[in-house]
């Protein structure tokens, strides 16, 4: 069966960070079968591949030579108390989908944008609840020997904004997830900001849903209006001492570190005064200073020039190293598989 493909498509409107980006060809998948057949496709052009979803956690190059690939399996299945999702469902409709349908666990990950494919990329996570809890299995094409597999949680080696699919960009493909959750609504307000909510909010899971919303539009500025991937870097985890030292300098609290040892990036930025720096159009948001945003014709090295300069001088000043959080395309080529 010939692989649908397009030619030179732009991809600015494809990246939440609206980096001015051209793909040198660009297809949708349905089935690990379409899959095949594009790997297939790509193998005969000697084409490197790379799967993205909402563009809302890459950093996109001018060009990116070879073949993107998009999840077009947008369903959303569900079977008791499990639901089983396609790549390209958008998280956000999965959740909004398992609440109307009296499934309850996703409330807390609402608004959170791109698709169901690539939430156990880096195990989304928001106001205390990771997508890890959730997860029975996740199918992929496996590319080392072009099959498709079938891993349990344990297999996707979960951790904070990691897996072992974001360890491993070059070996799957997600393409469908099952989810378990609960048919009993119990809110898990752990989270500082919630905790401050009336409980007439909290006793529903649309309630909480909502609160969620609303707060996150506060807090979070509209990639919408100034392009940005969310958190730009992870929040560290560091050392008792290095936590005491920074606590007894006033540069962290009981609300910018957690019992765990991790700590706020955004406290981190704040402290060393940065709020301001900018590299051509790409800045640091006013909003929340973990955001980078695109104010209007940003480049990809506007954007990193600024990241790297954020990370030598919170180094310089505390000792802590920032890691970036978003994906670099480039870095992502799925090499086709020559056995499949
Ligand atoms: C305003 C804003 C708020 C955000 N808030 C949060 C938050 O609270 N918590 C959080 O965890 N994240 C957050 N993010 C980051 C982002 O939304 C998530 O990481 C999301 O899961 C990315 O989905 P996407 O479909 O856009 O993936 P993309 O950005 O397109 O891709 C991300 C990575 O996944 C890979 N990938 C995508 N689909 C597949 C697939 N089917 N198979 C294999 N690899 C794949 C890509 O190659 C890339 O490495 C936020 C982003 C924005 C813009």
């Amino acid at each position: 069966m010939p692989f649908e493909h397009y030619k030179e498509v732009d991809l600015s409107s494809r990246n939440t960070l609206g980096l001015p980006s051209v793909s040198q060809y660009l297809g949708a998948f349905h089935s690990v079968s379409d899959l095949q057949h594009a790997f297939e496709f790509a193998r005969n052009l000697s084409l490197p591949c790379f799967v993205m979803g909402g563009g809302s956690n890459i950093l996109l190059p001018e060009y990116l030579p070879g073949l993107a690939l998009l999840s077009s399996d947008r369903s959303i299945d569900i079977m008791g108390d499990e639901v089983t999702v396609g790549a390209g469902a958008s998280w956000d409709n999965l959740v909004a989908e398992t609440l109307k349908n009296g499934l309850f666990g996703l409330e807390n990950l609402s608004s959170i944008p791109g698709t169901a494919g690539a939430a156990p990329i880096q195990n989304i996570g928001a106001y205390g609840v990771e997508l890890a809890r959730f997860v029975v299995s996740v199918e992929a094409l496996d590319l080392q020997n072009g099959l498709a597999v079938t891993l349990t949680v344990d297999d996707c080696q979960f951790e904070y904004r990691d897996s072992l699919f974001k360890r491993h960009p070059e070996r799957f493909v997600v393409t469908r997830l099952t989810l378990k959750l609960s048919t009993r609504f119990a809110p898990i307000l752990a989270y500082q900001d919630l905790q401050r909510l009336p409980a007439q909010i909290t006793e529903s899971a649309e309630g909480l849903r909502r609160a969620i919303q609303s707060i996150r539009a506060k807090k979070l500025p509209d990639y919408r209006v100034f392009g940005n991937v969310g958190s730009f870097f992870k929040n560290p985890t560091l050392m008792k001492s290095v936590i005491q030292t920074l606590e007894q300098a006033q540069v962290l609290n009981s609300n910018t570190r957690s019992a765990q040892g991790k700590v706020s990036a955004a406290a981190l930025i704040q402290a060393a005064e940065l709020g301001d720096l900018s590299v051509g159009q790409a800045g640091i948001s006013p909003k929340h200073h973990l955001v980078l945003e695109n104010r209007g014709g940003a480049t990809l090295t506007d954007v990193l020039t600024l990241a790297h300069l954020i990370q030598e001088k919170v180094e310089r000043r505390f000792g802590v190293t920032l890691e970036i959080e978003p994906q670099q395309l480039t870095q992502l080529i799925h090499a086709p598989n020559p056995k499949g």
